[in-house]
């Protein structure tokens, strides 16, 4: 007997006990896009920074090996959420061999096409499907591109009786808003109270989560974390729920688990929960300030000595990743530190 397709599942599911959260449709269609695809580069959705060169990928070991230079060199282990293809964690460890590290890997996957495509470029990497897996010893240097856009986010609207949450509701084949009975009244910050009628406010309690989880695990072990993605500094309103299709927007609701679906990252809203968590917050900065600092003006010039044919497509993937009206801008950096760990490059 063969599985319903994803569509069917959830349409049966909403059927059968009426609308279901956003975060639910949001985490059961990317759970089901990324087991099925490599979505990566041109012939595929999206293009993420690792893909567009291996200068982003070293400049980040780089990061990571002069922090852990700095705290002293303890023994470490690299831990990497939602690695994709692999591209950052081999041109990283590739830096951070030259710098003397050498750490074991962890790779936090869930797809097992992405792993497959993980074990080409990284094969001595351990695969976890969460954090509880990874071992409770040694410093954790650990970065996430571009992974949690893609965890499930709730949404809430102020509606005239207030506000409510935004549920999936299905008519015969067809995913749409709705918006659901339950008050959320308090759990509004003040500042938010009076926004206008139609005001959506996103969290990602999944986020905040693993955010914590982390956390705990960093000031227990020591280390650092790097996570790179498009995102604000909340609580703002706005609806940033959205999915990608060859290289293009396309609607949300519609195609569950054949299109990207994303939101804009909460960068305050992570930061504070690691600051909990007793952890140390850089930034956010933008990226492109950031790979700036590092010296991604001297590392492209080192690429073209070694290779002068590629002159051209190196200044144009720095230009992709550093300009404002490119990467640089959309895209933030934030830095945490364990306690006791010092001061890390790019935030200054
Ligand atoms: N970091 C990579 C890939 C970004 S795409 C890059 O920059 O190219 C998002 C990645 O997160 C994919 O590898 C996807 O399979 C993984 N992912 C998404 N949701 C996940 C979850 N809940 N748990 C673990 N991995 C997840």
């Amino acid at each position: 007997m063969s599985e319903p397709h994803l569509p069917e599942r959830l349409a049966r599911a909403i059927t059968l006990a009426g609308p279901i959260p956003l975060s639910q449709y949001m985490g059961a269609a990317n759970a089901h896009y990324y087991a099925t695809r490599d979505p990566l580069g041109e012939r595929g959705d999206f293009t993420t920074a690792p893909e567009v060169s291996q200068m982003f990928g070293e400049l980040i070991g780089l990061w990571l090996a002069d922090l852990w230079d700095r705290a002293g060199r303890p023994p470490a282990r690299y831990v990497e959420l939602g690695p994709g293809r692999g591209t950052l964690a081999q041109d990283a460890l590739r830096a951070m061999a030259k710098a003397g590290l050498a750490p074991p890997v962890h790779f936090i996957e869930t797809s097992p096409t992405l792993r497959a495509a993980q074990a080409e470029r990284v094969p001595d990497a351990e695969w976890h499907v969460d954090l509880v897996g990874v071992p409770d010893d040694g410093a954790l240097l650990v970065v996430a591109n571009e992974f949690f856009d893609a965890l499930p986010i709730r949404q809430l609207v102020k509606t005239a009786e207030g506000w409510r949450e935004r549920l999936v509701a299905c008519q015969d084949t067809l995913f749409l808003p709705v918006v659901g009975d339950r008050s959320f009244d308090s759990i509004i910050p003040p500042e938010l109270r009076d926004a206008p009628y139609g005001s959506i406010l996103e969290t990602s309690p999944a986020s905040v989560a693993l955010m914590r989880q982390l956390a705990k695990r960093l000031t227990a072990q020591g280390g650092a974390v790097l996570i790179a993605d498009y995102g604000y500094s909340g609580p703002a309103v706005g609806d940033t729920f959205q999915a990608v299709r060859g290289h293009r927007f396309a609607n949300p609701f519609e195609d569950p688990g054949e299109q990207d679906l994303t939101a804009h990252v909460d960068f305050a809203t992570l930061a504070e929960a690691a600051r909990a968590e007793e952890l140390i917050a850089h930034g956010p900065v933008e990226q492109g300030p950031f790979l700036e600092a590092l010296g991604i003006g001297p590392r492209a010039e080192a690429l073209v000595r070694s290779a002068p044919a590629r002159a051209e497509e190196v200044a144009e993937a720095r230009s992709r990743l550093t300009e404002a009206e490119q990467m640089g801008s959309l895209f933030k950096m934030l830095g945490l530190t364990a306690p006791g760990w010092p001061e890390p490059a790019g935030f200054a």
